[in-house]
């Protein structure tokens, strides 16, 4: 069985790819035993999950992949982007991230955003990224207490409730997480 480590402290993440992937031997950094926060220092979601997993492969020399997300909105210039989690202040608190977002949409009907996600999967000799996004709106006001971050505003295309709102199946298929993790899956299958 492949061992890859999923290089994340967000434990539910690994939770979540691990049962789906399951002819894959995922480790978190919690399995291999490593505590320390990486910082993500780079300027897009790609390089951050780049340098996540470089850092960890060099480490541990065991196939490794890392990822990185966020919410663009379109009337912000792609704000919050990567600074999603402390959008609204270095606590990381998604109930003034999301005031905050509703605050700066407030005078315009333009209310497109994507969440996008980079996967970054890196081994001996490889060093590659995926991207998965989800289009969609922001509502004008929070709704359903499912998933975290974001969730309570956006709205996919195609639908009338927010991710919070919506049965979390759909969100577990239409999401950015989960097309990023399938490419890289789907990359992975096609090596062997
Ligand atoms: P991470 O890189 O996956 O940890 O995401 C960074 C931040 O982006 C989170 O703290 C959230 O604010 C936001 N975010 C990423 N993915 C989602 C999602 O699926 N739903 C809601 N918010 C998200």
């Amino acid at each position: 069985m492949k061992e890859l480590i999923f290089a994340t402290h967000n434990q539910n993440k690994v939770e979540e790819v691990k049962a789906v992937f399951k002819e894959y031997n995922i480790k978190s950094l919690a399995d291999v035993d490593y505590h320390t926060e990486i910082d993500e220092t780079a300027k897009t979601f790609e390089g951050n999950a780049l340098l996540k997993a470089k850092h960890i492969y060099a480490v541990f020399k065991i196939p490794v992949f890392a990822d990185d997300s966020g919410l663009e909105v379109a009337a912000l210039d792609g704000a919050p982007g990567i600074y999603s989690a402390r959008y609204a202040g270095a606590e990381k608190n998604h109930k003034k991230n999301n005031a905050k977002l509703l605050d700066a949409l407030a005078q315009t009907t333009n209310r497109k955003a994507q969440f996008k996600t980079a996967i970054a999967y890196v081994d001996a000799n490889t060093e590659i990224c995926f991207e998965g996004i989800v289009r969609g709106e922001i509502a004008t006001a929070l709704s359903g207490t499912g998933g975290f971050g974001y969730d309570p505003l956006f709205i996919p295309e195609g639908y009338s409730k927010t991710f919070g709102a919506l049965p979390r199946a759909i969100k577990l298929k239409l999401s950015h997480r989960s097309r990023a993790i399938t490419a890289l899956f789907d990359y992975l299958k096609s090596l062997t």
